[in-house]
């Protein structure tokens, strides 16, 4: 039985204090909520407080990124070591906002895996087609390579800490949702290339999420389907009302 996860993506929002008020207030909606994995996926500055806030509750913490270097001179980042000791369980790679804007590309995704993966982090890798790449009729062609890309040396037993969230990217922030049926379409492409890759066993026991304007009107349909198996959010993470709904949706 694969396990449900409910993952916020905060992207760049939130103080550490509007950090600590949002876990308070989201803190008593999740409680007891068991049959998914509660995370929250916020920016660096904010995981201390984050990690204090969700301290005793069912709320676990991720990060948006990693580096995949262990330590040295790249200005600006963060290492695997770096998360784990600050109490970071998560971590969000490869999402389609970092492939966009910062020069993200399927190595560097795989790069970072392999890094969280070593430090004992749980990974969240994106992939997700855009909407030229669907219009064109590569969905399943884009999808299956990078999943394989980004798994690229991955053990069969380090898949117990993969998770990988279909994302069309056509659907992040936009308020376009994909269907229910076509996120089941695109997460069972991605969950075949799990198989190509590591045989049926690992691709059946893999969570499989589908992110791209999941909100509390429509997760309880796309969490419905065989292959959508949680939702990484964006925008109804930051509203603890419509992430608790997609929380209580899950059960
Ligand atoms: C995301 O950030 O991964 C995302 C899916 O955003 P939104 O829910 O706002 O579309």
């Amino acid at each position: 039985m694969r396990r449900y996860v409910i993952a916020g993506n905060w992207k760049m929002n939130m103080t550490p204090n509007g950090a600590k008020a949002l876990i308070n207030e989201m803190k008593p909606l999740v409680a007891g909520k068991d049959n998914c994995d509660v995370v929250l996926c916020v920016p660096a500055i904010d995981i201390p407080a984050a990690v204090e806030a969700a301290k005793g509750s069912n709320i676990k913490i991720g990060a948006e990124n990693v580096h995949f270097k262990a330590s040295g001179a790249y200005t600006g980042e963060i290492s695997a070591e770096m998360l784990c000791e600050a109490g970071v369980e998560y971590v969000v790679i490869g999402h389609s906002e970092r492939r966009q804007y910062f020069g993200e590309t399927d190595q560097t995704v795989n790069l970072r895996t392999l890094a969280a993966l070593n430090a004992g982090l749980k990974a969240i890798v994106c992939v997700g087609e855009t909407l030229e790449q669907r219009e064109l009729g590569y969905t399943e062609t884009l999808l299956k390579f990078q999943t394989k890309m980004a798994l690229t040396n991955v053990t069969a037993e380090q898949m117990k800490n993969v998770i990988i969230a279909y994302e069309p990217v056509w659907a992040i922030g936009t308020g376009v949702t994909a269907t229910a049926d076509q996120a089941d379409e695109g997460n069972g492409y991605v969950r075949a290339a799990v198989a190509e890759m590591f045989g049926a066993e690992v691709a059946e026991a893999t969570t499989v999420q589908y992110g791209g304007s999941m909100n509390d009107k429509n997760a309880a349909e796309l969490l419905s389907k065989e292959n959508v198996d949680g939702g990484l959010i964006g925008g109804a993470s930051l509203k603890s009302a419509a992430f608790a709904a997609i929380v209580e949706a899950a059960q």
